[in-house]
């Protein structure tokens, strides 16, 4: 039988850590500190200095994590907030869920975040804020988007949910703007073992709100100040959190070391990848090969047993809850969700697996 390549594994990656895992969880559970408690506060601290960043807020998924920094921000009904649409759908839905409306721009064809030069054109006297998304594990170009926030009294929210540990000029993203938010989705490159997420401020009445938000509006148990939520971390999502955040900086490491294999050997045969634009560090949470012909590429590669996915084939402004009878035309965010394909890449990977998926697509190429 043909080995397969997994495009994530992540019961490889739970053996590798399961000794810490497995104590922390069980120290959680003998706690009875079942939701937020102090392993959520640990990690909190710990997670908040790897960004950089004063306050760090952990909440239940990364959607909550966006939705709470927006409320956060003064963000309602009426408001306009500038985003893209090539995303994953969570980025739109936390700005719908406040009442305000999404502004959908196009992207670099080179970065493939938003592209700075097209916010000025779309900002009115209803915009509100500027949602970046640090796409597949590289930040948005910040420096430019911060002088037009500014510029134009706009809250910068960073939809950091793919980029953990990216930079843009050492700086780490979760930093840079008014607020950020995180996803620790499982398949994120910081990933809980069921639904987290978690915001990160340096503005510390930011930071007291969300804190308020995500727990029935408490500063006395019993006693609710203003309409909020029920958006409060897992004590047990903490605590594994807390034990892979150790180990986060040598996996992306790893991821990055992947995906320079696969850019090296790649680009000797005219394909088109990923890769670091300057100033940035890249992440890698998704690796991209980018061809008309996608679909043929991913067909031959499930035929021989190589597991690849899509980021993302329908862009957020031409899904059923966002189009229009006059549908928005995103030139490059449509090319994007044409022709890119995302390689397996995760830590645990194997060299040689990364060889065999190299080989593979040359051998298509070939006959391409
Ligand atoms: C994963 C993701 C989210 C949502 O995070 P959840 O934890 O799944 O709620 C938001 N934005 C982007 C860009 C994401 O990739």
């Amino acid at each position: 039988m043909k080995k397969e390549v997994k495009y994530f594994d992540l019961i490889k990656q739970y053996k590798s850590i399961k000794g810490d895992i497995d104590k922390n969880i069980h120290e959680t559970l003998l706690s009875s500190n079942y939701i937020l408690g102090p392993k959520v506060e640990k990690f909190e601290t710990n997670f908040a200095k790897f960004c950089d960043s004063k306050y760090a807020i952990g909440v239940n998924s990364g959607t909550s994590a966006l939705h709470l920094a927006l409320l956060a921000c003064g963000i309602g009904k009426g408001d306009e907030v500038i985003t893209v649409s090539m995303t994953f759908i969570a980025t739109a839905m936390a700005i719908s869920y406040t009442g305000a409306r999404p502004i959908f721009v196009d992207i670099e064809r080179s970065s493939k975040t938003i592209d700075p030069r097209l916010i000025e054109g779309k900002i009115n006297s209803k915009t509100k804020a500027i949602v970046p998304v640090h796409l597949y594990g590289q930040c948005a170009n910040l420096t430019e988007i911060k002088k037009i926030a500014k510029k134009h009294k706009l809250f910068l929210i960073e939809d950091a949910a793919q980029a953990h540990g990216a930079k843009i000029n050492g700086r780490v993203a979760g930093s840079i703007g008014d607020v950020a938010a995180f996803s620790f989705y499982p398949g994120k490159n910081l990933g809980a073992y069921g639904e987290a997420g978690i915001v990160t401020t340096n503005n510390k009445k930011i930071s007291e709100h969300i804190k308020k938000l995500r727990d029935w509006g408490q500063s006395k148990k019993y006693f609710h100040d203003f309409m909020s939520f029920n958006y409060r971390m897992d004590g047990i999502q903490g605590a594994i959190l807390d034990v892979k955040l150790k180990k986060l900086t040598k996996w992306i490491k790893k991821r990055r070391l992947i995906a320079n294999k696969y850019q090296k050997e790649l680009s000797k045969h005219d394909i088109e990848t990923s890769f670091e634009e300057k100033e940035m560090y890249h992440t890698y949470h998704v690796f991209s090969v980018f061809t008309q012909k996608r679909d043929s590429l991913k067909k031959y590669l499930n035929k021989n047993g190589i597991q690849t996915s899509f980021h993302y084939p329908m862009p957020v402004h031409k899904q059923k809850p966002y189009i229009k009878k006059k549908v928005q035309y995103l030139p490059v965010t449509e090319l994007i969700a044409q022709t890119q394909i995302s390689l397996p890449i995760y830590p645990e990977m194997s060299m040689g697996d990364v060889q065999k998926v190299i080989k593979e697509i040359i051998n298509w190429k070939i006959h391409n």
